[in-house]
């Protein structure tokens, strides 16, 4: 068997090429990592948690008509995904206040958000991932004015259908992160992952502000208990049919 072409190693995933050059595979690590790497360690079991919820939310959205570059999962924790030139943007949508936004304006933890607030950030670990206006957006040349416009809208349209199917799961959907690339065609398509990792979800059966954290909180903050919360946000959302 020939050994698989590694394209890039991220912090938390593994990108190979295969034989189909408008398909890659993902490996997701089991390695955690935090404050733009400043903090690391690994988290039991996360690469195939953080993988099946992620397949399951991508298939849920296909079939909201939101187009992503899921394909399918070989093995638990590998996910072949479509090809696509992965925009430098990270796209974060908050329906309550929490993380950075409490700590950059003061708006105080758990005020909720309403319409919700969509934010782009420069994905760049040497800059500290800075978080961007329309006009450093335009002067950057990250994206076309066209593309920020479809990228609200696709964003806002994902936490549509994700608070509703989390609502659905006894979890509340506080904020997120989205990665999005281009296909040959230009259109956009919705890639990464969408996991524990990338959401702050907290658990409705929960009211203290600690017990509640069911994402990587719990690893940033050393609430402890990391493994069994992510096992139980895949539990939930797997339970949960598309
Ligand atoms: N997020 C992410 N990757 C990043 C930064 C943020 O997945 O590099 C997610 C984070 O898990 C949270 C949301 O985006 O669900 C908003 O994060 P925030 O800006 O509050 O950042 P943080 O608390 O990580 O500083």
């Amino acid at each position: 068997m020939t050994v698989p072409t590694k394209l890039y190693e991220g912090k938390a995933k593994i990108l190979y090429a295969t034989e189909d050059p408008h398909v890659l595979l993902t490996h997701f690590k089991d390695d955690a990592t935090a404050f733009n790497a400043q903090k690391r360690g690994t988290i039991a079991g996360k690469g195939e948690i953080n993988c099946r919820i992620s397949a399951h939310l991508f298939q849920l959205l296909e079939k909201q008509g939101v187009p992503t570059h899921f394909i399918d999962c070989p093995t638990p924790n590998t996910m072949r995904v479509k090809a696509v030139t992965i925009i430098p943007l990270e796209v974060v949508v908050r329906n309550i206040a929490a993380g950075s936004l409490c700590q950059q304006t003061g708006i105080p933890l758990g005020t909720v958000l309403q319409p919700p607030l969509v934010e782009f950030y420069y994905k760049n670990d040497a800059l500290g991932d800075p978080l961007l206006t329309d006009d450093r957006l335009r002067v950057m040349n990250l994206a076309t004015a066209e593309q920020v416009s479809r990228l609200r809208s696709l964003a806002l349209r994902v936490d549509e259908v994700l608070s509703a199917f989390f609502q659905s799961c006894g979890i509340t959907l506080v904020d997120f992160k989205l990665e999005f690339g281009t296909d040959a065609n230009g259109s956009l398509i919705l890639a990464d992952e969408i996991s524990p990792d990338t959401c702050r979800l907290w658990d409705q059966a929960e009211t203290d502000p600690n017990r509640r954290v069911m994402d990587k909180d719990r690893f940033r903050r050393d609430l402890g208990d990391v493994e069994a919360a992510y096992q139980r946000v895949m539990e939930r959302v797997l339970q949960q049919a598309l």
